[in-house]
């Protein structure tokens, strides 16, 4: 699991935005991410502790990769639908 803030994130979104990969929502905090090229398939969580963000990917890298940056633009949009309801 890695702390996630909006500086190690932008180089990771900005990957997102260039790969295109596909995200599913699996349920809330949890996606799917496809790369539409090789079809490789990985699952991110987030979570919130301490209003600390942090993120998990099962991809191998060890920093915040892509397919987290690629679940951010979702989490937000779907994050704040359920702060509304
Ligand atoms: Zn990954």
């Amino acid at each position: 699991m890695i702390e996630i803030n909006t500086q190690n994130t932008a180089k990771a979104i900005e990957k997102a935005r260039k790969t295109k990969p596909l995200v599913k929502v699996i349920e809330f905090r949890h996606y799917q991410v496809t790369n539409k090229i090789t079809g490789a398939t990985y699952t991110v969580k987030f979570s919130k502790i301490n209003n600390r963000k942090f993120a998990e990917c099962d991809c191998k890298s060890i920093k915040v990769c892509y397919h987290i940056g690629a679940s951010i633009g979702f989490h937000i949009v779907l994050a704040e639908q359920t702060i509304k309801a």
